[in-house]
């Protein structure tokens, strides 16, 4: 944390070169948002004049309350390596606030902000691992879902056709300062994951957001479409967003202890048990779409219950064996706002760290086969199978309702209407089951 002074940046801006800057911001539902202004507002943009109509961004504000301003973090400077290099374009990522001077509740980066701060001098830290399809564009452009890879997981070229855009991908991230420790073919044709190093969970939802948009940027430019939707193809696998979280203090892990047969230590146990106690209650928020509800579903490496386990990757939290102790959240898919994920999340361990809960004992049996009978007898309760109960669980859950601060309103209400809207479509399904046969 501060990299960067306000003429350290006005001065990389002179030695670069560069022309644009783009301020940055997310709304509510994790959509990337941004204005590009010339080099010669660059004074003005640092110190925060630069406004925004909020009543425009989705989830924001009213018409009556719209004026909103943009304060950049300084230490997210960063030039866009897909940009010309001649009359070059940077990226600040910035905090939205009041007229007034107060952060304004309903930015998803203040909301985490607040979050964090109650972890006091602990840091959350988070590595996450974003899924994504690539396919094919039609002979308008069109995205369509197919593609021409027959590749499987951890596949190479020339079955994978995707390796050119991870590379790129891969080089464009670590030049911008997101560091990525892996990337490789997932299991369904045409699927890739790049998994970025764990950081602070602020920085790691803003490469997140950098990720993604790298992702889809360096796609289109091989002509393919990315996507992170969480379930385009039935059938297959889906896309998801495997969260690793710890939390550390003066640089060391206080989720490991090495006397304990698992590896975890008492406060990591904790924070285990308040993420099976609040699953229910934050999946309208790590799994946000209508679509993420068919990614849910057995047989496809993705949870469908509040169980968790050392090894089985039908459990909602694994504890991978190697590389320092940490928890690995698997429901979450990569169509979620990284910023309110993490918050509840965060605020869900915290929960059970200061209720001093207990996890359940480890599922070791694959979960998709078992009878309701057996997981009823072990405590494991099912997650939301639809957007719908997800949303009513949140209603429920005041700890995830806290987490999301004054915007909770409103973003039930934003994803109340795409339900809505969903519920009301007669799809091609119902059409091909029931049109001849009643
Ligand atoms: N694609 C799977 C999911 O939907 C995860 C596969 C894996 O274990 O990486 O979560
Ligand atoms: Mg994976």
């Amino acid at each position: 944390m501060g990299t960067y002074s306000r003429e350290d940046i006005l001065r990389l801006i002179e030695d670069e070169g560069v022309e644009f800057i783009r301020m940055q911001f997310t709304d509510l539902f994790g959509q990337l948002k941004n204005v590009a202004v010339t080099a010669s507002q660059a004074e003005r943009a640092l110190d925060g004049e630069v406004m925004l109509d909020g009543s425009s961004i989705h989830g924001f504000v009213r018409v009556e309350e719209s004026d909103q301003c943009l304060r950049p973090d300084l230490d997210t400077f960063a030039i866009l390596p897909w940009r010309p290099q001649l009359g070059k374009v940077a990226r600040l990522i910035c905090d939205v606030y009041e007229p007034d001077g107060t952060p304004f509740a309903g930015d998803p980066r203040n909301i985490l902000k607040r979050v964090l701060a109650q972890a006091g001098n602990r840091v959350f830290q988070v590595g996450a691992e974003l899924e994504f399809f690539l396919f094919q564009a039609d002979e308008n452009g069109k995205p369509t879902t197919r593609t021409s890879d027959q590749a499987g997981y951890f596949d190479l070229g020339p079955l994978d056709h995707g390796e050119g855009v991870r590379r790129e991908v891969a080089l464009a991230l670590e030049d911008m300062g997101v560091e990525v420790e892996a990337s490789h073919h997932e299991a369904a044709a045409g699927q890739h994951e790049i998994d970025l190093k764990y950081a602070d969970a602020l920085t790691a939802a803003d490469s997140i957001m950098t990720g993604k948009l790298a992702v889809k940027t360096l796609a289109q430019r091989s002509g393919l479409h990315a996507t992170f939707m969480p379930k385009p193809i039935p059938g297959v696998p889906g896309s998801g967003m495997h969260v690793n979280m710890s939390l550390s203090q003066d640089g060391r892990n206080l989720f490991s202890d090495e006397a304990a047969p698992d590896g975890l230590s008492l406060l990591a146990r904790q924070f285990l048990a308040g993420l099976l106690d609040h699953a229910s209650g934050f999946c309208a928020v790590t799994n946000p779409l209508v679509n993420s509800y068919k990614r849910l579903v057995p047989g496809y490496e993705a949870p469908c219950h509040a169980a968790w386990s050392a090894a089985n990757r039908s459990a909602l939290v694994r504890v991978p064996s190697h590389r320092g102790a940490r928890l690995e959240l698997r429901s979450p898919d990569p169509a979620c706002n990284p910023y309110l994920a993490f918050a509840v999340c965060l605020a869900a361990g915290l929960d059970g760290v200061e209720r001093r809960l207990d996890p359940p004992p480890a599922v070791t049996e694959n979960l998709s086969a078992m009878s309701p009978e057996d997981l009823a007898k072990r405590g494991v309760r099912s997650l939301p199978a639809s957007l719908d109960e997800a949303l009513s669980a949140l209603e429920r859950d005041p700890v995830a309702l806290e987490a999301l601060g004054p915007c909770a309103g409103r973003y039930l209400e934003g994803k109340r209407r795409e339900w809505e809207a969903y519920r009301t479509q007669v799809t091609q399904w119902e059409l091909d089951r029931y049109l001849t046969a009643y």
